[in-house]
């Protein structure tokens, strides 16, 4: 772990991120903690898991079904003197705890068995959402990603006639629906404004051809609609090329879709 991740944690929580400590069952404050939203890696801010993976195990720690895609990393820990599965956060490798299977506690049959003091929660009533479309998720999620106040990424497709498509489909009927990333962010940290103007900056106008190079922003609300309609004129002018739709239903993509540029 590096410096830099450990250097502003206080001495409990670099006992247990850094030295891999374990607290005390039933101590941590998210133990008996069921609000909506993600759990962030107390260290470096990584997503690490959604809410509606938490449920009660009655172990003592906070424990998760499943985590957020790419989010954790997994390393043999024979220190107990039996084998187990240690958990660490994969941007910064900050020890979390361990994952265990057969249990039978979810479906899912995974217990992420999680330190309070390892993660952070973030409410989604502090977070809101955005969409973004483009011809390629792939290269918009890793665009998104590297902005500081986004803290989930979800690639997967915008439709309005309800049905759910796979990817395979998506070649076949190219216009019927759009591939885009689901974004939540952090207005006080990064404003939709900036998620806007990040969106166009990493395309390239002078070669754009509207019929192929499909961009579309999808609002949100009414105020990101004015946000990025005011954003798009002063870049288009009356030559606007990007569309601007409002949201409708949000699927997520298969698996192997989701972070495909890092995987
Ligand atoms: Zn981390």
């Amino acid at each position: 772990m590096k410096k830099k991740y450990y250097q502003k944690l206080s001495f409990q929580e670099k006992k247990i991120l850094k030295e891999k400590g374990t607290e005390r069952p039933f101590s941590g404050k998210y133990n008996d903690f069921f609000s909506g939203g993600l759990f962030l890696c107390r260290a470096c801010q990584s997503p690490l898991y959604e809410s509606s993976s938490k449920f009660d195990s009655g172990c003592g720690w906070p424990s998760f079904d499943d985590e957020i895609d790419g989010a954790i990393v997994r390393y043999n820990d024979f220190s107990a003197g039996r084998t187990r599965v240690e958990i660490c956060c994969a941007n910064c490798d900050g020890h979390l705890g361990h994952v265990f299977h057969g249990e039978k506690f979810t479906l899912k049959d995974t217990r992420h068995c999680v330190n309070s003091l390892s993660i952070q929660f973030k409410s989604y009533k502090n977070l809101q959402k955005a969409f973004f479309g483009s011809t390629c998720f792939w290269n918009l999620q890793k665009i998104f990603n590297a902005v500081e106040g986004i803290y989930m990424s979800t690639a997967g497709y915008m439709d309005r006639d309800k049905i759910v498509y796979n990817y395979k489909e998506e070649s076949e009927i190219n216009n019927r629906r759009k591939k885009v990333v689901e974004i939540f962010f952090d207005p006080k940290i990064v404003s939709y404004n900036k998620l806007v103007n990040t969106f166009l900056e990493n395309h390239d106008f002078d070669n754009f051809n509207k019929n192929l190079d499909k961009l579309i922003i999808f609002y949100f609300s009414e105020e990101q609609k004015k946000i990025a309609k005011k954003v798009l004129l002063k870049k288009f002018n009356d030559n606007i090329v990007v569309d601007l739709i409002v949201a409708s239903n949000f699927f997520r993509a298969e698996e192997k879709h989701q972070n495909y540029l890092k995987k």
